[in-house]
């Protein structure tokens, strides 16, 4: 029992710790939280060891490397043999449809594909050469991309929703942001290849625990599990309830039960994430956008917003919303990608 009210506590916390790191990223009050703890354990550990952390977070997220690549393989590797060898046997055996049972390693070959898109795909690097092209695609504004700025690292003029991406060290076109799981940048161009990985990501996650689910469901209900009755601490006679059978499936079968409880726990941040990159692909806004809560000049109402984004909402409209279709089809087929095509 304490193994599992550990487990489920350690799962309520990663899933509460991931929603509100999302929902207070933006707050101020997080960076000072964050900077006092830091500041905290800095007086705990001693220096060399400071600086040696210091070294590898910053090869980790501000350098490219293949680390997150090489463990995201490796994670998605030890589940798809988990599933393989066991889940998959057992469910066959116990008559599941052969369709069901694939369609995760159908989306493991697509979400393969789109990773491997993703890492080597150019997300729409500005050079002197495709400045003009990209100079010409978006409207800037005053307040957040004003006209005429410049590059000074790579000596480029900068378009509007374009950013200098400090990890690649090069300017990105209609920049979202740097992906350590991709080790790239997610722009204009790569966009699209991102939303169908994630997509088929949080696919697989979902259809596994599923899978998983009835799986276990399945053993409960043909072993007649849930008609038992058991002996309690006090010597009394229990009815089996629903705790008492995760307990019983968590010592029976250890490796399905904490596979499901990972891919549930999946499930859920990518799900959560996916949400959001699909909310922001519908209003036609990138993450670098979201973050610094830029909105221009409305179109429809024509005043200027404040900025960073003020308490009261006051637009609802950003300049490059262009109605859901357009605003898909502009991340699906980008225009400028098209274009550079043609030139070359
Ligand atoms: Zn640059
Ligand atoms: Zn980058």
């Amino acid at each position: 029992m304490d193994f599992l009210i550990l487990f489920l506590f350690y799962l309520a916390l990663v899933l509460i710790g991931g929603v509100t790191i999302c929902i207070c990223s933006k707050a101020h009050y997080l960076k000072v939280l964050v900077k006092g703890a830091a500041q905290m354990i800095s007086h705990m550990i001693p220096e060399y060891l400071q600086r040696a952390v210091l070294k590898l977070l910053h090869y980790l997220f501000h350098t490219r490397n293949h680390t997150f690549i090489i463990l995201h393989l490796l994670l998605q590797g030890m589940i798809y043999a988990e599933y393989t060898w066991e889940i998959f046997g057992y469910c066959l055996e116990l008559g599941f449809s052969l369709r069901y049972l694939l369609l995760p390693y159908l989306l493991l070959v697509i979400n393969l594909v789109f990773f491997m898109l993703s890492c080597v795909s150019n997300p729409g690097t500005i050079t002197k050469a495709n400045e003009f092209l990209f100079l010409q695609a978006y409207e800037f504004n005053a307040m957040t991309f004003p006209k005429n700025m410049k590059c000074f690292t790579c000596n480029v003029r900068k378009p509007a929703r374009s950013k200098h991406c400090s990890v690649c060290d090069r300017c990105v076109h209609r920049f979202d942001h740097h992906c350590v799981w991709v080790n790239n940048c997610i722009g204009a161009w790569n966009a699209r290849y991102f939303l169908i990985y994630l997509l088929t990501l949080a696919a697989s996650a979902a259809t596994m625990a599923t899978v998983s689910t009835m799986l276990l469901v399945q053993l409960v209900v043909l072993s007649d599990l849930y008609l038992e009755t058991y002996v309690d601490d006090l010597g009394h006679l229990q009815v089996i309830d629903i705790v008492f059978l995760i307990q019983y499936l968590f010592l029976t079968l250890p490796r399905i039960v904490f596979m499901l409880g990972f891919v549930v726990m999946l499930s859920f941040l990518l799900g959560g994430y996916l949400c959001f990159t699909l909310y922001l692909t519908a209003t036609n806004q990138t993450t670098n956008e979201w973050y610094r809560g830029d909105r221009a000049w409305c179109r429809h109402c024509p005043r200027v917003v404040a900025w960073p984004r003020s308490a009261e909402p006051q637009v609802s409209r950003n300049i490059h919303s262009r109605g859901l279709w357009s605003n898909l089809g502009e991340i699906f087929l980008p225009d400028t990608a098209h274009r550079a095509k043609k030139m070359n």
